[in-house]
């Protein structure tokens, strides 16, 4: 296998060429662009790894899967869904179009800046820091990793520039769908985007998932399985911004992709899979990682289809 994830990195590593860092703030910029890595964590706990796996990384977008498992935990199905929606969008991450223009007000989706803003309200906690804690608390059990940590440069300047953010935070706040002080939210919300993790760290995560919510290592059960079921749905259906249909026509994976280039996907009952590649594609997902996870797909047959 390990051979395989070699022969499959180098066959793909030219695409990073094509594709362009985050640099919306100045922390992502610095990222290698040419970088391409990958970790699997299968059910059998067996481990495998390639290119450059060592890589650490923001893990920005791919925390609104363990923000939306926290929500879901914490308030339950019908509260979660009544104030964020479950449907795709084809509108870029940070849009803030369709919460005017749509008759109820609600993100589209948990996996849109707008529905991870509003779960991130909805997470357990008197105030902000209480609920990072509670997300940070299970990304740590999830991956199997006590030591995962806020990367305080990124978060800094998240904070300092996130200016879109705090415009869907406040518009959720004026249409009644965020009730809680909304800067104590947004520092959250920022602080989750920032932890640094590595793709060992995510294959894990994925892998959590792909075992119906129980942890491959321990057997012990981290998330319901219910949970566990609505959360893939909305991975395959959201997971990878305007560009989710392709990606599930290509790969298959419920999946979910962040713009510090990691991607994250789950095959059930199979294994976690968590590739980065920082240089991104116009829609924001890893453009090597993508290729990478496509290759691997085909070749494994993984598609769930
Ligand atoms: N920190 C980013 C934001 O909220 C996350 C974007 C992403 O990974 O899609 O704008």
């Amino acid at each position: 296998m390990e051979k395989l994830l070699k022969i499959v990195i180098e066959n793909n590593r030219s695409w990073t060429k094509h594709g362009k860092v985050a640099s919306y703030i100045p922390e992502l910029a610095k990222a290698n662009p040419n970088a391409l890595g990958i970790h699997i964590f299968d059910l059998d706990c067996n481990e495998f790894c390639a290119g450059d796996y060592k890589t650490a990384f923001t893990i920005q977008s791919v925390s609104k899967v363990i923000i939306l498992i926290c929500a879901l935990m914490d308030k339950g199905k019908e509260t979660v869904f009544s104030k964020v929606g479950t449907e795709p969008s084809s509108d870029p991450f940070n849009s803030i179009i369709k919460l005017e223009t749509r008759h109820s007000h609600k993100p589209l989706n948990p996996f849109i800046n707008a529905g991870a803003i509003v779960c991130t309200s909805l997470v357990a906690g008197d105030n902000g820091i209480e609920k990072f804690e509670r997300v940070l608390g299970m990304m740590k059990k999830m991956a199997d990793n006590p030591t995962i940590q806020v990367n305080f440069n990124v978060y800094q300047s998240e904070k300092l520039t996130g200016n879109t953010n705090r415009a869907i935070a406040y518009y959720l706040k004026g249409a009644n769908i965020i009730e809680r002080d909304v800067e104590d939210v947004l520092d959250a919300y920022f602080k989750l985007c920032s932890v640094e993790v590595t793709v060992k760290d995510m294959a894990r995560i994925a892998s959590v998932i792909a075992n119906g919510g129980i942890a491959p290592w321990s057997k012990k059960r981290l998330l319901p399985q219910k949970v566990n079921q609505i959360v893939q749905a909305l991975m395959m259906t959201c997971g990878l911004y305007d560009a989710s249909g392709e990606f599930a026509v290509n790969i298959g994976a419920p999946s979910k992709s962040g713009v510090g280039g990691c991607i994250l996907s789950v095959v059930p009952k199979r294994m976690g899979i968590a590739v980065v590649g920082p240089a991104l594609d116009e829609s924001g997902n890893s453009i090597g990682g993508k290729k990478v996870l496509e290759e691997i797909s085909e070749k494994l047959n993984l598609s769930i289809f």
